[in-house]
């Protein structure tokens, strides 16, 4: 990997205790690298892990042509020889899904189809069953009379309507999934499709987390007077599970240097990346920096933005191995917000993982929104349809960056630019959403 002060030295304007959102990202971008580890599961397996190989479709899909509709295939050529009262053809077989009858139609013929199945020989054509009038008193079915027949209008469809292609969804030799794609639902039922049991995935990511402060207790610990209990630990339990990583949770780790040090070498003998929260402050009275800066290569920086000002970043080692350090912030939503803003692209970064960044989009204010500009903001809000029915964004109440609730109530942050200023209600805004369908 690339060293920090490498990296850093390249930027034209670093400045630690004024950097801007964007050059965290690209420092972190530049800076790390994916982990090596790859391993061979079954495909049921694979979900929501990182994919370590490009799959190529060693099949055509569908493989063969099909219908698209329950109804008669036949050759579009006869549309054009339609008599005045319609298409009139003859029902020579049948072709239900799975079947290959090799039923060859002639141009005057049809053959009774089912969605799915194999498109007859000659064929390019479905008329679906609902626009169809069977005649000679049968209802179309071979056997049921002599000499079943069909009629339909010419315009009811066009030639090569309601049929599938050889090769449609995924021609044989076409890149299917790309080497870090985060695999799905939908890519696990293509590989099925494709007939693949098996693939590669990078192993998962080892990452240790633990909390720093004195003040902090464990839930079961009595809440002695001007102490919190530790919510950053759980919070940061539910963000990384969320990211398919193997955890180590380390608890509470107190403001005492031998503690501290052991806790962070613990950490990188045995994980791939440590998160901690606390202690990272300007003035901070406490050890945490500078154990940090004794185990490795670590800045501390201050980030134009709010919450989330404070954070620590770098690579620490101990007994010959290292994992990257991200020292958030204390305050809970600082938490939130560094790790959903510079620590998840960071971790996909070194999962392997090529994940797009996630959409912003511009939405209504519901009411006016207070700005300095100069820092980057990610207020917390409510997404819902105003009375007119278009999407409109409000603050949840609180906005302290301590104010965990504001993170529980809303369902999005509301983006504001580094250059932005202040908004008046009814002004356009970026959101962020929280929840998606996958
Ligand atoms: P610090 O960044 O250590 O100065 O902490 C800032 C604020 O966050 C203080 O009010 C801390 O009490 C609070 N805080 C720090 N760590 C935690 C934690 N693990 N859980 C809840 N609150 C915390
Ligand atoms: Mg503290």
């Amino acid at each position: 990997m690339p060293s920090l002060q490498s990296v850093i030295s390249c930027l034209s304007d670093y400045d630690p205790s004024a950097l801007t959102v964007d050059q965290v990202a690209s420092i972190l971008d530049n800076v790390i690298e994916p982990i090596r580890g790859i391993e061979q599961v079954p495909i049921r397996d694979a979900l929501d892990r990182v994919l370590a190989e490009d799959i190529v479709s060693p099949i055509d899909v569908p493989a063969h042509d099909n219908a698209a509709m329950d109804g008669y295939a036949f050759s579009g050529v006869a549309l054009a020889h339609a008599g005045a009262d319609g298409v009139t053809l003859d029902v020579a077989g049948k072709s239900l899904a799975g079947d290959n009858t090799g039923v060859a139609p002639s141009l005057t013929q049809a053959v009774r189809i089912m969605t799915g199945a194999v498109m007859p020989a000659g064929c390019d054509t479905v008329i679906p069953q609902e626009f169809v009038e069977t005649i000679d008193g049968g209802d179309g079915d071979v056997g049921r009379e002599k000499n079943p027949r069909i009629r339909f209008a010419a315009d009811a469809v066009r030639a090569g309507d309601n049929r599938r292609l050889r090769g449609e969804d995924l021609a044989r030799g076409q890149a299917a999934l790309q080497n870090g794609r985060i695999l799905r639902p939908a890519d696990i039922g293509m590989l099925a499709s494709l007939g693949i049991p098996e693939v590669k995935v990078r192993r998962r990511l080892r990452v240790a987390f633990f909390s720093t402060g004195d003040e902090l207790r464990s839930i079961g610990e009595p809440l002695d007077p001007g102490c919190v209990f530790d919510s950053n630990r759980y919070t940061l339990h539910g963000m990384l599970r969320r990211l398919h990583v193997d955890l180590i949770d380390m608890g509470v780790v107190r403001d005492d240097p031998e503690a501290l040090e052991q806790a962070f070498r613990t950490a990188c003998e045995n994980a791939d990346a440590i998160i901690t929260s606390g202690g990272v402050s300007v003035g901070e009275a406490d050890y945490t920096k500078q154990t940090m800066s004794r185990l490795g290569e670590v800045t501390f920086w201050k980030i134009a933005m709010r919450p989330g000002r404070p954070m620590a970043f770098g690579r620490i080692t101990s007994d010959g191995h290292d994992a990257l350090l991200f020292g958030l912030p204390g305050n809970p939503v600082a938490v939130m917000v560094t790790f959903y803003h510079f620590v998840r692209a960071a971790l996909h970064r070194q999962m392997g993982a090529d994940v797009p960044p996630l959409p912003l989009f511009p939405v209504r204010s519901a009411g006016p929104i207070r700005k300095k500009p100069g820092r980057t903001e990610y207020q917390r809000g409510v997404l819902t349809r105003g009375a007119d029915g278009e999407w409109e964004v409000r603050l949840t109440g609180q906005q302290g960056s301590g104010v965990l609730r504001s993170m529980s109530e809303a369902n999005c942050f509301i983006v504001l630019g580094h250059d932005q200023g202040s908004i008046a209600a009814g002004g356009k805004v970026h959101v962020m959403l929280f929840d998606g369908l996958i």
